[in-house]
């Protein structure tokens, strides 16, 4: 008898991203050269440059990658991984591209990577490698505040966004918006107050708003809010962290187990957020955290027992190999691509609720984009009409206190005056969109009795909108 093999899983991140979209697009009523137009990426930029490391030169490859050109400027974060590829970048480019439309930021998708890894180099090196890169970048116009505007991602940060934003300053003397050349900066250099934790601190907010429509988890077999959920967590960097940090302080949640590159550490009693960093920062490890049980694997925290699974680290790490393990009923995809197409047939069917990245994972965009506007107009939000507003509302609690004949308690009084500055600014802009972009695809994906899942409604939102868009610009001729 001829022995049947099965095939290899595809785990290649743009074939997923494709196969999404081809979902989603059977439900949207547009012509099909156009909805191929959204689908593919416009343009794509290899370059491979020397850069001296020690007495030797090393040659490095990198790419930006641009998806749609129906918005602009272009948005996207740049990655150093030792894993990026062409096929990576197009696919996270999309991925913005649908992500910006979805919550309403006015920006086409890019992306960018560099293959290598960030703990192979010391700073100096990095930064010779990332101002040889932006120059790249600058010779092709694939960067500009009204071009292409990078941000941090994977392997990259506030640091990096500098060396950027300083290197284009360079080449661009005296251009008054330089700065708005990237995001996700240092507030010295024109970064904006809640950026750093904003794409954790959105899927925070996105997950209190899933727990707010309470008939769904009663599907789900849970109830109440985030108060005592138990949470897993893969990668503890920008987003993992502050997602996690979020959770534990503010919604008493019960992180159990948290993945790393090096291993997994897991504590059904839950893991205190805060020791935990400390620990990481003087060990370079969450390995051997007191209390916890420690694991070899990166990927042991998606089979522990909890409600709620976060992977918050790379693509592809939920696949056909640990999909019937993940035990969540919640998978929050707080990463970029962390489930496969198969794992994730495999999980609908099971009944879980996967709240897609091109939704969960747009609070880094939407500040970013509060952050290129402050850098357009040259001043901090919050700025002007701080002070009038204490005025005014000190003004109205010194009169209801003169009517009433009773004082407010000074304490409650000093809270009720404060002023509204720039982090409150963000943190209210970066809630609203999440809040309102969740109840949009919910709406979606209510509506239509063909589509059972979050993902394609937010693949039919950021379509049509899109779509839209093109039609009513025209195609040029
Ligand atoms: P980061 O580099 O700050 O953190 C990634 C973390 O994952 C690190 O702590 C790293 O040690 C850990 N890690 C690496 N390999 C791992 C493995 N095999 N198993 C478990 N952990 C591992 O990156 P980030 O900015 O937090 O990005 C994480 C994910 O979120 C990426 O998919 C990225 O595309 C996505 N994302 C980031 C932002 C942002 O604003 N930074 C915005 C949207 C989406």
């Amino acid at each position: 008898m001829a022995s049947r093999t099965r095939a290899k899983e595809d785990l290649n991140l743009n074939h997923t991203v494709q196969r999404q979209f081809d979902k989603a697009a059977r439900h949207v009523k547009l012509p099909s050269g156009l909805l191929e137009q959204i689908k593919v990426c416009s343009n794509v930029y290899y370059v491979q440059f020397p850069v001296k490391i020690g007495r030797n030169y090393k040659i490095f490859e990198a790419w930006r990658a641009e998806h749609s050109h129906h918005k602009k400027p272009l948005k996207g974060g740049i990655r150093y991984s030792s894993m990026v590829t062409q096929d990576e970048v197009m696919a996270l480019a999309a991925l913005m591209t649908y992500k910006c439309a979805i919550v309403n930021v006015p920006f086409g998708g890019s992306k960018g990577g560099i293959k290598l890894r960030p703990r192979d180099y010391n700073a100096e090196q990095l930064e010779r490698i990332t101002r040889r890169y932006t120059t790249e970048l600058i010779k092709k116009d694939f960067i500009g505040p009204g071009t292409n505007v990078p941000a941090p991602d994977y392997g990259t940060g506030e640091r990096e966004m500098s060396w950027i934003a300083d290197t284009y300053d360079t080449f661009h003397p005296g251009g008054l918006d330089n700065l708005a050349c990237t995001t996700g900066k240092p507030l010295s250099q024109g970064g904006i107050r809640g950026r750093r934790e904003a794409t954790g601190l959105g899927v925070v907010y996105a997950l209190r708003e899933v727990f707010r429509h309470q008939k769904d988890m009663q599907k789900l077999g849970l109830s109440g809010s985030l108060e005592g959920k138990t949470i897993s967590i893969q990668g503890l960097g920008n987003v993992g962290y502050h997602a996690a940090c979020t959770l534990f302080e503010e919604d008493g949640a019960r992180i159990v187990a948290i993945g790393e590159w090096d291993g997994t550490i897991h504590n059904p009693n839950g893991i205190d957020i805060n020791k935990l960093m400390k620990w990481k920062k003087r060990h370079k490890s969450i390995q051997a955290f007191p209390g916890c049980k420690s694991t070899p694997k990166g990927t042991d925290c998606l089979q522990v027992n909890c409600d709620i699974l976060i992977p918050s680290a790379l693509e592809a790490q939920i696949n056909r190999s640990n999909m019937k393990r993940i035990r969540a009923k919640i998978i929050a995809e707080a990463a970029n691509g962390p489930t496969t197409s198969e794992a994730e047939d495999y999980l609908n069917k099971k009944g879980a609720l996967i709240v897609p990245d091109i939704f969960l994972n747009a609070g880094g965009v939407t500040v970013s984009y509060f952050e290129w506007s402050k850098n357009l107009s040259h001043m901090r939000f919050g700025r002007l009409e701080k002070r009038v507003g204490e005025f005014q509302r000190s003004n109205l609690l010194n009169a209801t206190e003169a009517l009433t004949g009773h004082k407010y308690p000074s304490k409650t009084k000093e809270t009720l005056m404060r002023g509204v500055g720039e982090h409150d600014l963000v943190y209210s802009g970066l809630e609203q969109t999440m809040v309102d972009a969740y109840n949009e695809i919910r709406h979606i994906r209510n509506r239509n009795k063909a589509i059972k899942d979050l993902r394609t409604a937010a693949y039919v939102s950021a379509i049509k909108k899109v779509g839209t868009t093109y039609l009513e610009l025209g195609i040029f001729p």
